[in-house]
């Protein structure tokens, strides 16, 4: 089936893997030869001191990559789990996932720990290694792109996949929808292991190199480390809710999903971190309680939301807040709940996971704008995710998208926006 592109989108799509690669070293050559301060190049002799700074592939960090890799690809494939059927496809069928994040979390800890404990592994390996595990990684997800968009195009789902036909195109929006290797799932394990996991091993590492530097470790990395590691462990624990995300459920798997898997996620979501190394800085105890009491509100919301609806996809007949929950009902046979959350704003769980990223972002203080990083381009996310959810469900739904728009007319935040 092909996929209409205008001339924006296709200039768009192609210029990401020219652009955001370059914009991920350098936000590191900031934090790590600028004290997080932004380098603004004016001169040639700028931009040359910049590209001089890009780090080169180790045998290390190579090392480091294929191995984590490999772990988590065995976690996927072997470790115990309760299979689950994703969404119906487009012809109707359904693919099976193995539901084993949750011990592969455990088991990726346990073996780490093991291996501090017995001087295999340095706790603070990640963050010295963390520029050539940059490019490895960046490598690494330009490579198995172009093999995802091979795979695509040579067993293309009997469901038929949406593409283009522009093989530029097609490398960076992907060329299938669940490209497979046997029961082996890319889209899957990139989205939801190894960049995941790395994540939250890159930010203790970095809080190991804190106290390895400076002898303790602060009471703002520890509430970034401890907001980072409650996130992702929350995320395994309800693994199961991924199968009915955007990404999953319409996105091909192609660079963009692999980069932004791969090195988006681990790479920039630990900038915080990254900052908070040599910034030793504490919080006085309001500010402590403040971001705490921030982060608790957002994961209520955030979570409280996405279980409400699962729920109710499940069970319409339960109640949502002690009433008889509201709905209403499409020409599809599907439910729209128009009650509890769901009645205070179309995507109140985007505003929970905001608020979220704000708590994150907070501890590092206000002397730079590199640690708030995360929640700049977390909000332009959200708003243009809100806006394709909104144009694919009025496609869906029609008129019956337009009454839910009347009962529930704010989109992110109630009474805002
Ligand atoms: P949602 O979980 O909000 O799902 C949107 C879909 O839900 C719609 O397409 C529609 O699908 C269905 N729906 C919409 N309104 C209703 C309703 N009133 N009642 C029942 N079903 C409804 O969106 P996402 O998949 O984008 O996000 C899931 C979570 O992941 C969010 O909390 C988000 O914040 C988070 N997230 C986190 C990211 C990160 O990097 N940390 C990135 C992106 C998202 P249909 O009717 O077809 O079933």
């Amino acid at each position: 089936m092909t996929r209409p592109v205008g001339r924006i989108g296709f200039v768009a799509t192609v210029a990401m893997p020219v652009l955001l690669p370059p914009i991920v070293f350098y936000m590191w050559i900031c934090l790590e030869y600028n004290a997080g301060a932004l380098v603004i190049p004016v001169s040639g002799a700028d931009w040359a001191w910049l590209v001089a700074r890009v780090p080169a592939p180790t045998w290390t960090a190579l090392a480091i990559c294929l191995g984590w890799f490999a772990f988590h690809a065995m976690a996927q494939l072997w470790a115990p789990g309760p299979w689950r059927q994703g969404v119906p496809l487009r012809d109707g069928s359904r693919l099976s996932y193995r539901m084993n994040g949750w011990l592969a979390w455990w088991i990726t800890w346990a073996t780490l720990a093991a291996g501090v404990l017995v001087g295999w592994i340095t706790p603070t390996v990640l963050a010295d290694n963390f520029g050539p595990l940059m490019t490895v990684a960046n490598l690494a997800a330009f490579v198995l792109s172009a093999y995802l968009y091979v795979l695509g195009r040579r067993r293309p789902h009997p469901a038929g996949e949406l593409t283009s036909g522009r093989p530029l195109y097609d490398y960076v929006m992907g060329t299938a929808l669940n490209p497979r290797n046997g029961r082996f799932d890319w889209k899957l394990f990139c989205e939801a292991r190894p960049g995941l996991i790395a994540w939250v091993a890159i930010d203790l590492s970095l809080a190991a190199k804190q106290y390895a530097l400076h002898g303790l470790v602060t009471t703002p990395m520890l509430l970034v480390c401890a907001f980072h590691v409650w996130y992702v462990a929350d995320y395994y624990y309800h693994e199961e809710a991924i199968l009915t995300t955007w990404d999953i459920k319409h996105e091909n798997f192609g660079w963009m999903l692999c980069w932004g898997d791969l090195v988006w996620v681990p790479f920039t979501y630990t900038i915080q971190a990254y900052y908070l190394v040599n910034h030793t800085h504490d919080l006085p105890w309001w500010g402590t309680l403040g971001i705490v009491l921030l982060n608790t509100a957002g994961y209520v919301i955030f979570r409280a939301t996405n279980l409400q609806k699962h729920r109710f996809r499940r069970d319409p007949g339960a109640p949502v807040w002690g009433k008889t929950a509201q709905a209403i009902r499409t020409a599809t046979g599907s439910l729209l709940l128009t009650s509890g959350w769901w009645g205070l704003a179309r995507h109140i769980n985007y505003f929970g996971d905001l608020l979220m990223g704000l708590a994150w972002c907070l501890p590092a203080g206000v002397r730079h704008a590199l640690p708030y990083f995360y929640i700049a381009y977390f909000t332009v996310l959200l708003v243009h995710r809100e806006r394709r959810d909104h144009a694919m469900c009025a496609a869906k739904y029609g008129d019956d998208w337009k009454r839910y728009c009347d009962t529930v007319p704010w989109r992110i935040v109630p009474g805002l926006y």
